[in-house]
């Protein structure tokens, strides 16, 4: 079968001709028809630090998908060979004391598909039944290509009680872009995005950002008047992964605000400790999503009405892969889906 790998330690990706995997006991077998690029995926394509000390060669790529069951294992039980579904690309042991009582997300031996097994840019992908995630029939394919970073901002967003609350997100990628219509969705009262990218800004605005800052620009606090707020936010979501986002973010929040971190800030990242303790603030970290309250809130919030069909920026068939991680790299993006 075909599949986007990355077939050698260095900078690129190949789209070649890969063994087809076989669906083991309790695992199913899942056609490909929607690919979705993740940041992860550029990661990899780049052969960043990161790539290198994590990825081991050769590996197909990619973790979020859409796709038609072609096969089910022995011992399946919930799905049958037709069905069109995504799934969780976090493989959990099962066997940790978080994995036990029942929060997964909290796995101790966490393996990503893509990352360290194969993943998801080929024509078959086989994850454990327990990882699919059935796509309701008034779900399109192509927005549940991007359950995965879709649910990455809720369970952020989710972390916190919304309603009425000033909200500022660092970071306009996809994941700070959806997240704005998630908060507005569930009743924030201003949500303001800081990015230093004008097109993802703008993306944010339409997703209903009370107002985007261009952090090369301006500065936060200026906005203060205009949205009336006194004192500062009472939730921030540092969505940037950037260390100057998250020390304004906490400076600029009201004392007893809480935060969520989803944003991969390096090592070296050095905040000022006292915005941490004499404002009170709660920090919490987000990886992943929670599984699967998350995938049912992405759902059943998707059907009562949540739209981030505006994050989707472009399509490309698989063979133009090479284009799309071009248009990845420019950064005037939000979600790119890959169709087979
Ligand atoms: P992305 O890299 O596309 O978006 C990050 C955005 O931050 C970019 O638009 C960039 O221009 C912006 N930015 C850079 N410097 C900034 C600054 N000083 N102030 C404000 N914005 C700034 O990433 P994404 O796919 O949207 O993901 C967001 C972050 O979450 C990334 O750091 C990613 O690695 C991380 N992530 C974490 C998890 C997890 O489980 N914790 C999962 C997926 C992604
Ligand atoms: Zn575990």
């Amino acid at each position: 079968m075909k599949a986007l790998i990355k077939k050698k330690p260095e900078p690129g990706i190949w789209f070649e001709d890969v063994i087809e995997p076989t669906c083991g006991t309790n695992e199913v077998k899942i056609k490909i028809t929607h690919s979705s690029i993740c940041g992860t995926d550029l990661h990899i394509f780049n052969w960043d630090d990161w790539a290198k000390r994590t990825i081991k060669t050769p590996l197909t790529i990619g973790h979020e998908f859409c796709g038609i069951i072609s096969e089910v294992g022995l011992g399946v039980k919930h799905y049958k060979q037709g069905d069109r579904v995504t799934g969780e690309g976090h493989i959990t042991c099962g066997n940790c004391r978080n994995c036990r009582a029942g929060k997964t997300h909290l796995c101790q031996k966490t393996l990503g598909i893509g990352v360290n097994r194969d993943g998801a840019f080929a024509e078959y992908l086989i994850i454990p039944e327990s990882n699919v995630w059935r796509v309701h029939n008034e779900i399109s394919s192509e927005i549940s290509s991007f359950f995965d970073p879709f649910g990455n901002a809720v369970h952020a967003a989710l972390s916190y009680d919304m309603v009425g609350e000033d909200v500022l997100i660092t970071g306009a990628g996809p994941i700070g872009i959806m997240a704005v219509s998630i908060c507005k969705f569930i009743g924030a009262r201003n949500i303001v995005i800081t990015d230093t990218n004008d097109f993802r800004l703008n993306l944010a605005k339409t997703a209903g950002a009370s107002q985007t800052i261009n952090i090369k620009k301006n500065k936060i606090s200026d906005y203060f008047d205009e949205l009336n707020i006194s004192n500062g936010f009472d939730i921030g979501l540092e969505m940037s992964g950037n260390p100057d986002a998250f020390k304004g973010l906490l400076e600029n929040m009201y004392n007893g605000g809480k935060v969520a971190l989803l944003g991969l800030l390096p090592k070296s990242t050095i905040i000022n400790w006292d915005d941490v303790i004499f404002k009170g603030l709660h920090i919490k970290g987000i990886y992943g999503r929670e599984m699967y309250e998350t995938w049912y809130k992405m759902t059943q919030m998707t059907r009562s009405g949540l739209d981030i069909s505006n994050v989707l920026t472009h399509k490309f068939p698989i063979e133009d892969y090479k284009k799309a991680f071009q248009v990845m790299q420019t950064g005037q993006c939000g979600k790119i889906v890959l169709e087979w």
